[in-house]
């Protein structure tokens, strides 16, 4: 029996028993700081400006855990963004440790397509994935999720040996590529994203994601991919979570297919979509298909303990606020308040406010003001016969 399974939830890194004498050279495997005993929960979160910017924006809204992308998740990246600059990925790991937020997840781009069987999608896959190992890896992040794709006529079973063999390649060469990208203690694991079942895309069936994992194995891809459940998929894909049966079948199914102790992440997303409608639609906590009642049965579940496990949102933003929003609706489903941030990130937020909107100039005239307020330029051409330009 693994370490993993007799752990239920807690990162095998956690969970091994007291070490033997080990070999100098053997890194020491260490707690993470941020596996405080507080729940892990938290929000995709924007890294634009720079990666580090996500940390205190998730810390501000009462993030205890966090999901970024390392780069633009749909658009292969140019040669110069394939890693992240050296002192922004000291700085991201510095901040996060000092926030104490863990476990961040790293969300790859939407444009790989690890099944694929076209070969040129596939080796450009391969080269974008170990690019995001690459950076995942000098963000220090513990997890990097991906959607398995899809091998269109080709079928499941090639496209799970595609998939396998897709990882295990874009691993060694990630940790080929340059020894000095992998922080001490680094422990990051490729967590494989059931998906909603549109097309002919992989893991929208639990069974898809057990044969992954075992083709894995099989490749000696290490460490052992996880998975991560996403809850509007789950329902868009004809899992029924919304009522206290269904949910312990669906658990039940999941633990018989995977193990539960595999799933790391579960992606918090109310659906607009209904059950069954294999459409992927995110939708705010509670204003969905799948409902706070249900929410609140899926994050107090016995068997989904969140102590390590992370429960993160990826709703979108309709309205400034609603990030936090749906942060504090995790919570309070919790039946606790979230965290409040520490003064170094409310002191960062206020400056950088005042940066963003300074008061405006004072206009020196009237007749300045007027224009100003009309949108009309001061020296307006005119044209030949007396009237004045539109331009
Ligand atoms: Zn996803
Ligand atoms: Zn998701």
């Amino acid at each position: 029996m693994s370490a993993d399974s007799q752990n239920p939830g807690v990162p095998a890194e956690v969970a091994l028993p007291p070490a033997p004498p080990m070999a100098v050279t053997e890194p020491v495997r260490m707690l993470p700081d941020w596996l405080d005993g507080r729940p892990r929960i938290g929000i995709h979160t924007s890294i634009a400006g720079e990666a580090s910017r996500a940390l205190d924006t998730a810390a501000r809204i009462g993030c205890t855990a966090l999901q970024i992308f390392s780069a633009s998740p749909r658009m292969w990246p140019r040669p110069h963004q394939r890693k992240v600059p050296a002192p922004i990925a000291k700085r991201f790991r510095e901040r996060r440790a000092e926030l104490r937020l863990g476990p961040v997840a790293v969300h790859a781009n939407y444009l790989i397509n690890l099944a694929s069987p076209d070969p040129r999608q596939w080796e450009n896959s391969i080269a974008a994935f170990c690019d995001e190992i690459i950076r995942a890896l000098q963000l220090g992040a513990e997890y990097l999720i991906v959607h398995p794709g899809s091998p269109r006529e080709a079928g499941i079973d090639r496209g799970i040996a595609n998939v396998a063999e897709a990882v295990a390649r874009a691993s060694s060469l990630a940790v080929g590529a340059d020894p000095g990208v992998r922080p001490p203690n680094s422990s990051l694991r490729v967590l494989f994203e059931n998906t909603a079942g549109q097309g002919t895309g992989l893991a929208s069936e639990f069974s898809h994601l057990r044969g992954i994992l075992d083709a894995c194995r099989v490749r000696g891809v290490t460490p052992q991919p996880g998975i991560c459940l996403d809850t509007a998929h789950l329902l868009a894909a004809g899992f029924e979570i919304r009522t206290p049966e269904g949910l312990d079948r669906t658990l039940a199914e999941a633990d018989a297919a995977f193990g539960l102790e595999n799933v790391r992440v579960i992606h918090c997303n109310d659906s607009k979509a209904p059950l069954g409608a294999r459409i992927d639609r995110h939708q705010h906590i509670g204003r969905g298909h799948i409902g706070k009642e249900a929410f609140a049965r899926i994050l107090t579940h016995p068997l989904l303990r969140c102590d390590s496990r992370a429960f993160l949102c990826e709703t979108p933003i309709d309205r400034p606020g609603d990030d936090r929003r749906n942060v504090r609706a995790l919570w309070s489903l919790l039946g606790l308040t979230p965290p409040v941030a520490p003064r170094s990130v409310l002191v960062g937020a206020r400056r950088s406010r005042a940066l963003r909107s300074p008061l405006p100039a004072r206009p020196k005239s009237r007749a300045r003001a007027v224009r100003r307020a009309r949108r009309i330029p001061s020296r307006i051409p005119k044209l030949r016969d007396g009237t004045r330009s539109s331009r």
